[in-house]
């Protein structure tokens, strides 16, 4: 059975025909490495690593190409840095910012059952590729210099916008398209732009004197470009990226290339959300895949189970992670792994699990497969299974650690500043919830909100930071 991806530039389900089954070439927009990667962030590594694995596995584990970049240039970074290490000069402690979240994220990804992509390239180790790029596209008449600026001009580009489908005028209306007085259309994007007294820079290229910095898309335009040639099979990344930054990757590309396309499939997944809610700071719903694999409503949560429980959800569907959720995954693999432990492995995987994975990665139909084996008492077959889809299936990797959430603290003082804060929060005081919070954070106390599923109401927990 052949393999078919929804293609988001043709908004079609398409059997999928690689340029070269020698080499099936995959790029995925990575991190930006200034914090721990929250749990929204782990989707992609997930549902792209099954692909990854799934196209391994059709067209040979040495014929597929799997790039995944690191984005170490950034003002996130800059602000960090200069948070976290005030004492250091600006590049020190953004290499030391950037060096540790960058440890911290392949930890939390392995812990997830991931593979490494076959190239991990850094943004900073391709400067030279995106300068000539940008010098390239100067000359062509795509781009010009602005005010120690080079944009991208969108008007030399006539199908601009055709990845999201959107008018440019409609591209306007909903994102947050910054106004400059040197654009000459406010759609026109930045290549490249100074850098700040004492912030990391490069020699600029478009004959610009003062040193300088790439803009963003520029990034992986040169770093897709640099490892899996001028067009190549897939690209993927969050919903979010594909306008601005997929649209202006496809456009430098393109642009750049002389090209008609620059990947032959986009691929997006869906948006997760917690509890119901959008995840934010403020919600107090923010959670990162450390924190759950330390702490999360009262249990460290084995990163196996926090893999199934994303692969529940079809990867373009928006994703509700509930405690309910992951509590259901993580029992499930509990009964699966007791029962396939005390079997052999099978030498093959159940050709319904390849089907099903190969209809547009259809994990939910995958899991209903795997409860049928289970069902059947096909416990091989199982176990076959769920070593394809990178599960141990040894329960002693799923343990899930109860913790203590009274710790030292006297847990009435707790209460009490927990209920001023939510007394704050019903006044719209956010300010006073915030302080309070941070209050608790000093004692070591960290908050967690959830909607319980009955009622709606908002609760909170809480416990000791580890
Ligand atoms: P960022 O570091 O924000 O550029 O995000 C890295 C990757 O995570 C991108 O592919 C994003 O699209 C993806 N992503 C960020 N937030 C979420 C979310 N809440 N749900 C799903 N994917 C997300
Ligand atoms: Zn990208």
């Amino acid at each position: 059975m052949s393999l078919t991806i929804y293609n988001t530039l043709t908004r079609r389900k398409e059997a999928f025909t690689p340029l070269d089954p020698g080499n099936v070439r995959l790029y995925v927009c990575g991190p930006t490495v200034y914090d721990y990667a929250h749990i929204g962030n782990a989707r992609p590594v997930i549902v792209f690593d099954v692909l990854f694995r799934l196209l391994r596995h059709v067209y040979g584990p040495d014929h597929v190409t799997y790039v995944r970049n690191i984005t170490d240039v950034d003002d996130k970074i800059n602000a960090r840095a200069a948070r976290d290490y005030p004492e250091l000069p600006l590049n020190e402690a953004i290499r030391k910012v950037t060096e540790k979240t960058e440890a911290q994220f392949h930890n939390d990804m392995h812990a997830l059952g991931t593979l490494d992509p076959t190239v991990e390239p850094r943004a900073t180790e391709h400067i030279a590729q995106m300068c000539t790029m940008i010098d390239r596209l100067i000359a062509k008449g795509s781009a010009y210099v602005a005010e120690g600026h080079v944009l991208f001009s969108v008007s030399s580009m006539p199908d601009y916008g055709k990845l999201s489908g959107r008018s440019v005028d409609e591209m306007m209306a909903g994102a947050r398209v910054e106004v400059a007085p040197f654009k000459k259309d406010p759609m026109d994007f930045v290549l490249w732009k100074p850098s700040k007294p004492g912030e990391p820079s490069w020699p600029s290229p478009g004959g610009i004197e003062a040193p300088g910095r790439p803009g963003w898309h520029i990034e992986c335009s040169a770093m897709s470009a640099a490892h899996l040639g001028q067009v190549f099979d897939i690209h993927g990344g969050g919903i979010d990226l594909v306008f601005p930054h997929h649209e202006n990757e496809i456009a430098q590309s393109r642009c750049f290339h002389g090209t008609d396309v620059m990947a032959q499939v986009w691929m997006h997944n869906g948006f997760l959300q917690v509890e119901g809610e959008k995840m934010s700071k403020s919600l107090g719903n923010f959670v990162t895949v450390h924190e759950l694999l330390t702490g999360w409503q009262g249990y460290a949560w084995p990163g196996e189970a926090l893999r199934f429980n994303m692969l529940r959800t079809h990867y373009r569907q928006p994703l509700d992670w509930t405690l309910v959720s992951l509590d259901e995954a993580h029992k499930t693999l509990w009964d699966w792994y007791g029962d396939v432990e005390a079997h052999e492995p099978a030498s093959k995987v159940p050709q319904a699990i390849v089907d099903a994975l190969s209809d547009d990665l259809n994990t939910p139909k995958v899991i209903a497969e795997l409860h049928k084996l289970h069902g059947a008492k096909d416990f091989a077959s199982l176990r076959a299974a769920l070593g394809f889809l990178g599960f141990s299936g040894t329960r002693a990797n799923i343990e899930r650690k109860a913790l203590d959430g009274a710790g030292t603290t006297d847990g009435a003082d707790v209460d009490a500043l927990i209920a001023a804060r939510l007394e704050a929060r019903n006044a719209k005081d956010f300010a006073e919830a915030d302080r309070i919070r941070d209050e608790l954070q000093s004692m070591g106390i960290v908050l967690k909100d959830a909607k319980d599923p009955q009622t709606g109401e908002l609760k909170t927990t809480w416990e000791v930071a580890r």
